[in-house]
């Protein structure tokens, strides 16, 4: 179809993306949705697939943990769908990150505003610089330190 002019035609093509994105919004939000979720079991995949405290395998209650801290800010930022991308394209590492169910994503976060390991019952972890390690399991954190109020 030709246009008088160049701002015709982009009002045109305009109307023409909105009309397209209502007719085929159910579909894209269907999509988006479902690539989310696969790309959420590929990380979790990766990250082992078990819930590194109680050992539970249910995808649909496993969450990505950061280990040090900061998973909110990171989140903001990102968006977990953001994050899972990150990963999947070997932008970013798993080095600070473990799998947790929900559960033991709370307790985790419980026990490391106590000082106490996040995988054993109750011990305490043992500061040493900027560094925290448990004298039982070993599990060592670094950053979260600084977060602790
Ligand atoms: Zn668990
Ligand atoms: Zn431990």
């Amino acid at each position: 179809m030709p246009y008088k002019d160049k701002q015709t035609k982009q009002i045109h093509d305009r109307a023409f993306n909105i009309e397209w994105y209502l007719k085929n919004k159910d579909r894209i939000i269907r999509e988006k949705i479902e690539k989310h979720h696969t790309n959420r079991r590929k990380v979790i995949e990766l990250l082992g697939g078990k819930c590194v405290r109680c050992g539970i395998t249910d995808w649909r209650i496993l969450q990505v943990n950061h280990i040090n801290g900061n998973g909110s800010k990171e989140r903001k930022i990102k968006g977990s769908s953001g994050i899972f991308r990150e990963i999947l394209n070997g932008k970013r590492t798993l080095i600070d990150l473990d799998l947790r169910c929900a559960n033991c994503n709370i307790l985790y976060e419980y026990d490391m505003r106590r000082g106490k390991c996040a995988n054993c019952y109750q011990v305490d972890l043992i500061k040493d610089g900027q560094t925290l390690e448990c004298p039982k399991c070993g599990f060592r954190i670094t950053t979260f330190i600084k977060s602790l109020k």
